[in-house]
C-alpha cells in the first residue's frame, strides 16, 4: 500500500495501519483516529526575516498509527483527498487549530494568527464557508487570527463556487495565503483573481538559492512580484543563517524553516511564546 512504502522512517506500516481500502474505508479510518487520537497538530513558527519577530505558526497534521508508525502528511492528505475523507481531516485540522490559537490568544498574545493548509477538495464543499465561520464562532478566535494556505494546484481547477467561497472568507477578514508559489502552472493568472494576502515561496527555490543562480532570481523575482502587487512573501524551508541573509538582501518579508524552529507540539509552543516574550 501507499502507506507500506512511505512510512519506512519509523518502520513499516502492519496491516492495523491506514490503507486506502474503499473511500468510505478511509473515511472511516480517519474518523477512527480523531476518535483514539492518533491525529495531532504541530506548529512551525515563523518570523520576520530582519527582526525574527515572531508573525505566527503554521499547524502541520500528523499521525501516529496504534502501533507508534507516523505515517506523513504527504501520504495520508492525498489519500483522504481521494474520497469523503478529506472534509473531516479538513474540519478537524480547521477546529484543533482554532482551538490552540483562541489559547495563545487568552495566554497574552494577541497577534499570533494560525496558518492552516486547505485542500483544494475542500473548496468543493458548499458548506466550507460556513463551517469554517462556525468554528471561528465555537472556538471564539477572531478572523483575522486565521490564515489559510492554498496551493496553486487548488486554484488552478477553480470553479465559480470555489471562487466565490474565498471572496467570502476573504470578505469575512480571514487572510489567504497561496501555498508552494512557483511550482504550478497558473500562478499569475491566479494572482489577479485570488483575494491573497501573502505569497508563499516553495521550499525548493529557498534551498537551492545559495548554490543556484535560477533559483535565486527565482525568489528575487517572487519578492519583487508579491511587493508590486503590494502582497506580503513568506519563504519557507530556511535551514541556514546564509539562507536567511539571502532573504534579508532580497527584502523577503517572513521566514518559516528549521534556521528558526522545526514544528513543535503544543507544550514546545508554550515554551517557545514564553521565550520570545513578545507581550
Ligand atoms: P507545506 O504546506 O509546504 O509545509 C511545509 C513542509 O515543510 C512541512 O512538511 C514542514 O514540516 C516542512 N519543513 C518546514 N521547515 C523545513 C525546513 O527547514 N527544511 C525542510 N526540508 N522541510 C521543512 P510536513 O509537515 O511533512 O507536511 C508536508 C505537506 O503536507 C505540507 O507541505 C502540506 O502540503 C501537507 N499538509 C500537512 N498538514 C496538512 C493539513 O493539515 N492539511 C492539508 N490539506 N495538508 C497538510
Ligand atoms: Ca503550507
Ligand atoms: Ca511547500
Ligand atoms: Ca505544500
Amino acid at each position: 500500500t501507499v502507506a507500506n512504502t512511505h512510512a519506512t522512517s519509523n518502520g513499516p506500516a502492519n496491516g492495523s495501519g491506514a490503507q486506502a481500502g474503499s473511500d468510505a474505508g478511509f473515511a472511516e479510518r480517519v474518523r477512527d483516529a480523531i476518535d483514539r487520537q492518533e491525529l495531532s497538530l504541530v506548529f512551525q513558527p515563523q518570523a520576520d526575516v530582519v527582526t525574527n519577530r515572531l508573525t505566527g505558526f503554521e499547524a502541520l497534521s500528523r499521525w501516529r498509527l496504534s502501533d507508534g508508525t507516523m505515517l506523513p502528511p504527504d501520504v495520508f492528505v492525498p489519500m483522504a483527498e481521494q474520497g469523503e475523507a478529506i472534509h473531516l481531516l479538513g474540519e478537524w485540522t480547521l477546529r484543533t487549530a482554532c482551538v490552540a490559537a483562541a489559547g495563545w490568544l487568552r495566554a497574552g498574545y494577541p497577534d499570533i494568527p494560525v496558518s492552516v493548509n486547505l485542500s483544494a477538495r475542500q473548496l468543493d464543499d458548499p458548506a466550507l464557508v460556513l463551517k469554517v465561520l462556525g468554528i471561528l464562532a465555537e472556538t471564539g478566535l477572531p478572523a483575522a487570527n486565521l490564515k489559510l494556505e492554498l496551493t496553486e494546484t487548488s486554484m488552478f481547477s477553480q470553479t465559480v463556487e470555489a471562487r466565490e467561497a474565498l471572496v467570502q472568507l476573504r470578505g469575512a477578514g480571514i487572510r489567504l495565503v497561496l501555498d508552494d508559489f512557483g511550482t504550478g502552472w497558473s500562478s499569475l493568472a491566479t494572482l489577479r483573481r485570488v483575494p491573497v494576502e501573502a505569497l508563499k515561496i516553495d521550499k525548493q527555490f529557498v534551498q537551492a538559492m545559495v548554490e543556484d543562480r535560477d533559483a535565486a532570481a527565482i525568489v528575487q523575482a517572487v519578492v519583487a512580484l508579491a511587493h508590486a502587487l503590494d502582497l506580503g512573501v513568506v519563504a519557507e524551508g530556511v535551514e541556514t543563517q546564509e539562507q536567511r541573509l539571502y532573504l534579508q538582501a532580497y527584502r523577503c518579508d517572513v521566514l518559516q524553516g528549521y534556521w528558526l524552529s522545526r514544528p513543535l507540539t503544543t507544550d514546545g509552543v508554550g515554551d517557545f511564546l514564553a521565550e520570545r516574550s513578545v507581550i
